[in-house]
């Protein structure tokens, strides 16, 4: 067993006499002892563990508080707290579960019935941490691309409107750029769809390389990227487009496929805009500017600077 345990408690035989039926159980790897609520919520900070037993009446700071102060900080506010009442005051117990403890011993306390209750508390305990990776996993996986391991289209669309009320209220630009591979249809047909993966892939890393660790780089559909880019405008979005430009123009592809040479064409606009104030509206504006790029020949930028189009190669 890796777990811990913090006993605080103001009595040194008390927490001598917790550690002594404890530690020839096999049930932790390491014990932790404080003296109040103020010197063990130091300790936990210090060192998370698995279970708490906080006695109530403390100098300094008494269970009560401390069960208040663990609520304030989220590291290790689901940390489960037993509370030991050395009397049989019921109001007591009942304001210490109500303040977030999960269970209550009274003292003296029977030793099966202290191993026990840690026992019951521990394994909900571990049920709650592997719900809680598992749920973090999940909403990994449900807002990642699985082919190239960027963002997929919902997330990108949930960071948007975030970052759009960001920039309302900061009243910075947000930049966007709409990438598309050209004639990667021809990749495919090609060399097989399974190439066309790989290609796609090598695309992915080179945008993210290309950006901030605060940008948001998304595959929007097929072989369509989308780069989101917080405060920048759109100058400086169009250097950042033609980096990522340059970088797939450069890409070297292994075996079959080295002889190619991939290219994208890139749309870039801006918000704020006087011509729309949503979501939707940066989409088409940057969708509109990826199309002329298109129609100029590829392997080029648009940028739909609100006035006009404006086309680099
Ligand atoms: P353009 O320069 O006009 O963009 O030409 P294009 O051939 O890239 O455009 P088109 O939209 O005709 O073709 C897109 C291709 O992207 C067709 C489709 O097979 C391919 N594609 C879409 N998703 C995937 C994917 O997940 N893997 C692979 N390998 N190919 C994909
Ligand atoms: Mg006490
Ligand atoms: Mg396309
Ligand atoms: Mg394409």
């Amino acid at each position: 067993m890796a777990d811990s345990v913090l006993i605080i408690d103001d009595s040194e035989a008390v927490r001598e006499r917790i550690i002594k039926t404890l530690e020839p159980l096999d049930l932790f790897a390491r014990f932790y002892q404080a003296e109040d609520g103020l010197e063990g919520f130091k300790k936990l900070l210090a060192a998370p563990v698995d279970i708490i037993l906080c006695d109530l009446e403390m100098p300094r700071m008494d269970g009560f508080k401390f069960l208040g102060m663990l609520k304030t900080r989220p590291e290790v506010a689901d940390t489960p707290v037993i509370i030991l009442t050395g009397n049989e005051d019921r109001e007591l117990k009942l304001k210490g579960l109500e303040q977030g403890a999960c269970d209550f011993l009274t003292k003296p306390f029977d030793a099966e019935e202290l191993v026990a209750r840690m026992k019951v508390h521990l394994k909900i305990k571990h049920l709650q941490d592997d719900l809680k990776r598992t749920n973090e996993l999940l909403l990994e996986l449900s807002n990642t691309d699985h082919l190239t391991g960027l963002f997929n289209r919902r997330y990108l669309i949930e960071a948007l409107d975030k970052e759009l009320q960001r920039s309302r209220r900061k009243d910075s630009m947000l930049a966007m750029i709409m990438l598309d591979l050209d004639h990667f249809k021809r990749i495919n047909d090609t060399y097989g769809h399974i190439q066309g993966d790989v290609v796609l892939q090598k695309v992915a890393l080179q945008l993210q390389k290309e950006l901030r660790s605060y940008d948001i780089a998304a595959r929007y559909g097929g072989e369509e990227f989308v780069a989101v880019l917080p405060d920048t405008n759109l100058k400086e979005a169009y250097m950042v487009a033609d980096r990522i430009r340059l970088s797939i123009q450069g890409m070297h592809l292994a075996g079959s496929l080295s002889c190619e040479r991939i290219t994208a064409s890139m749309g870039i606009a801006a918000f704020p805009s006087p011509h729309y104030d949503e979501i939707d509206g940066l989409l088409r504006a940057a969708d509109e500017a990826l199309y002329r790029a298109k129609e100029q020949g590829r392997n080029c930028l648009v940028v739909n600077d609100h006035e006009s189009i404006v086309s680099f190669s």
